[in-house]
């Protein structure tokens, strides 16, 4: 038998009907107590489905899992990181908790991007009794956001990661294998003379020509992990997570095989008579390189002079950086 609701009761439930923003309130046991109309609208789950029990989760997710109100009530704030695409530290909004994260919401059968809040009510004596969630739609915010971050992670002409995105996954993937003692590999790669292939097709092919050779580099490229990146005009980069030099060559020679059999004509090239590409292969190998490579640009350097030596071993090929310092050019 259902208790019959105090005035005080009533009278929350009315003020929480009248706000626009989506609400819902839990008691200290994590029940729902009161679930108001924005909530119906924006979930499409009505208050009568979830009041008294601790089903509100299935209003947000597919399975079920922690609201942002039960890690409160439950004072589980270190799960935040793992449920949650972005939040602020406990403490910084007060006792409350702030997060935002993509909600599949099942009912409403809609993907949408919520902030959240979570807010602690205590009585006089400072006990928990209710926690209050409100959510904000910010999906089409997220997504325009999402797309000028897109925008400017790509080049705009090939539509690959841009020189930017080079350089900080550069870094990044380089602490990251110094801290779990992995190789990193990079590739510097450069078209075969460009400038006359500009000269005898124009501009607008030798675009065309880069497009070409992006997209050929990129889906050479396995392991989700590894970048492909415009370096520069007509170079080319590719970084390659947890590759030993022996791997970072074979991709070398994929990419180097697939550019000669996409056969895009140059007749004013020395090496063939179609488009062709030289690069230069880096590892870094911890423990092994540490006393040559020091730093990420060092690595760059490495591919750079590999880069380099290719160019004048003939062209055409690919050389691997230790191979540069001290033995011929490596022909593929
Ligand atoms: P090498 O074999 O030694 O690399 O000779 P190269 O002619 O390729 O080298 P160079 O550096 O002399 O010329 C590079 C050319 O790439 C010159 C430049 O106009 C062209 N280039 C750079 N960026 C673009 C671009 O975005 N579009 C087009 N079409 N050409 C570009
Ligand atoms: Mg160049
Ligand atoms: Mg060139």
């Amino acid at each position: 038998m259902k208790r019959a609701k105090s005035s005080s009761h009533v009278f929350a439930v009315r003020l929480m009907q009248h706000m626009v923003v989506p609400t819902f309130v839990l008691d200290a046991e994590r029940n729902v107590l009161i679930w108001n109309h924005a909530c119906e609208r924006l979930t499409g789950v009505m208050a009568d489905e979830v009041i008294g029990t601790r089903n509100h989760w299935c209003a947000f997710y597919d399975s079920p899992r922690y609201c942002l109100a039960d890690l409160l009530a439950l004072g589980q704030t270190e799960e935040l990181a793992a449920l949650y695409a972005e939040h602020t530290e406990p403490g910084v909004s007060g006792n409350g908790l702030r997060a935002e994260n993509w909600c599949t919401m099942p009912r409403a059968d809609r993907r949408l991007y919520l902030a959240i809040d979570a807010g602690p009510i205590y009585d006089d004596s400072g006990k928990l009794i209710a926690v209050v969630e409100t959510v904000r739609d910010m999906t089409e915010q997220k997504l325009a956001q999402m797309a000028l971050q897109n925008l400017a992670a790509r080049d705009g002409l090939t539509g690959i990661a841009n020189r930017r995105t080079f350089d900080d996954r550069i870094e990044l993937e380089w602490l990251r294998s110094q801290r779990e003692r992995q190789p990193l590999s990079m590739l510097l790669i450069d078209v075969d003379f460009f400038k006359r292939y500009n000269d005898s097709y124009g501009h607008q092919q030798g675009d065309e020509c880069l497009r070409q050779i992006a997209s050929t580099v990129e889906g050479a490229l396995f392991r989700p992990a590894d970048l492909a990146a415009r370096y520069g005009g007509e170079e080319f980069a590719v970084i390659m997570p947890n590759t030993n030099s022996p791997g970072a060559k074979a991709v070398a020679t994929r990419i180097c095989e697939r550019i000669r059999a996409l056969n895009l004509a140059h007749a004013h090239s020395d090496v063939a008579n179609h488009v062709t590409i030289s690069v230069g292969v880096a590892t870094m190998t911890p423990g092994a390189e540490a006393a040559r490579l020091q730093s990420f640009p060092d690595l760059i350097a490495a591919a750079d002079a590999a880069l380099y030596a290719a160019k004048h071993a003939g062209r055409d090929r690919h050389v691997v950086a230790d191979a540069a310092a001290c033995e011929n050019a490596t022909a593929v």
